[in-house]
């Protein structure tokens, strides 16, 4: 390593810019960050560098010119030109950077990114000069977000309550505003379709507010109850909910209670059972010319389920019901020949999707694994999902699994 990277205190000095050009200009930009006291010297100045407000002194070079400066930048198109002003500023004890040229430079010129007081420079030795803004451009990327989550959440003195979806259970499929929230919370409410080892990870108080087993879940009113006293006690609460918390998620009460309590709420999206599954089946909810509407569907209690007016319908909690929801389809007139879609533990360790149809599914009780969803529409049929399907294991997947349905 040829270069040491220190925070030079500029506090008084002068600076030099040899060159009028674009060069000249690009530094200029940088600089004028941390200080005032830039000169700009060429016989010929760009627009752009007198538009800058930078002082500027139209004359030809002359080792003087560097009098009284305490640093300098050859920015000449010139090489022959920069070398001739670091030979003379190396003669009065003035550090220099030729741009482009390490080799002969004092210093080096780091990418920089600066925040208020907090600057991060990166720098590559003189070597690579392109890696170095792409590490930049990185780090600024990370920064910028977190720095427009951070003030919403954890630089806001007043607490909030935030109702977070979880997506399926597969936390790769978490938003990136719902894992930094979940990383700033102070408690964590969860409850089932949340694998507890899933949010060890985060530093939070977690409370179960499920139903676990066979044993009754806290009434909804319960738990508005301990959100709101969460919110006086702690500043960032989350209310965690599996998929989406619009979805067959209760969030609506939960919103609206927060809301008649006047505290402060925020809803992020999660993606929903009917997302992953479909995603993990391959079996496209719309398609062209095949179905052009999907309707997400309860399928719980058996007076609650309704047969939409749809191409693609998707059934979420229909344990004990698939054979009530078929039937419910061939008296509205479908063909009994319609495929049917159970997808159990979408995006979860061992996850399975098994393929039926209308016809069969309304002569036999069918007990499936928790927690599924059933899809019905003609979307699921092999001919347009091989179509859409990009994952050929998917493939090979489903049809082990229809193999062992049609037994
Ligand atoms: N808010 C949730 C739905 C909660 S209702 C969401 O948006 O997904 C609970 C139902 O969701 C379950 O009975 C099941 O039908 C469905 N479900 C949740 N997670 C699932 C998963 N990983 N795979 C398949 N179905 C799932």
């Amino acid at each position: 390593m040829n270069f040491l990277p220190v925070g030079l205190s500029i506090k008084g000095k002068k600076i030099l810019l040899v060159g009028g050009g674009r060069v000249a200009f690009q530094k200029i930009r940088r600089l004028s960050l941390f200080t005032k006291n830039l000169t700009v010297l060429a016989p010929k100045i760009s627009g752009e560098l007198r538009a800058s407000g930078v002082r500027c002194l139209r004359r030809t070079y002359h080792s003087s010119c560097l009098d009284g400066f305490s640093l300098v930048y050859a920015c000449t198109d010139l090489p022959a030109l920069n070398l001739k002003i670091r030979r003379d500023a190396n003669r009065k004890g003035i550090p220099v950077n030729v741009v482009d040229d390490p080799g002969q430079s004092d210093f080096g010129s780091p990418a920089l990114d600066c925040r208020g007081s907090m600057t991060v420079a990166v720098h590559s030795d003189g070597r690579d000069a392109a890696r170095s803004v792409a590490w930049r451009n990185k780090i600024a990327g990370w920064l910028d977000r977190e720095t427009a989550l951070c003030g919403e959440s954890r630089g806001r003195r007043r607490a909030k309550v935030f109702l977070v979806g979880f997506g399926p259970g597969d936390p790769g499929l978490l938003t990136f505003r719902a894992e930094k929230v979940l990383r700033d919370a102070d408690i964590i409410f969860y409850d089932d379709l949340i694998d507890a080892g899933a949010i060890e990870r985060y530093r939070a108080q977690k409370v179960y507010v499920g139903k676990r087993g066979r044993k009754k879940g806290l009434p909804q009113e319960r738990i508005n109850e301990l959100l709101s006293r969460a919110a006086r006690r702690y500043r960032c609460v989350v209310r965690l909910k599996g998929g989406d918390p619009f979805v067959f998620g209760r969030g609506g009460e939960e919103l609206t209670y927060l809301r008649s309590k006047k505290i402060h709420a925020e809803v992020i999206p999660g993606i929903t059972a009917a997302l992953a599954a479909a995603s993990d089946a391959g079996i496209p909810l719309t398609q062209r010319a095949v179905s052009s509407s999907v309707a997400f569907c309860v399928g719980h209690p058996e007076e609650k389920i309704c047969i939409p007016n749809t191409g693609t319908a998707v059934y979420y909690m229909a344990g004990g019901h698939t054979q009530v929801i078929a039937k419910k389809f061939l008296s509205r007139g479908w063909d009994p020949k319609t495929p049917v879609a159970f997808v159990i533990r979408a995006s979860l360790k061992g996850s399975r999707v098994l393929i039926s149809a209308l016809g069969r599914e309304s002569k036999k009780r069918r007990v499936c694994p928790s927690p599924f969803v059933m899809i019905v529409g003609e979307t699921i049929s092999e001919k347009h999902r091989k179509a859409s399907l990009r994952r050929s294991c998917c493939l090979r997947k489903i049809n082990s699994f229809r193999k062992k349905s049609n037994e």
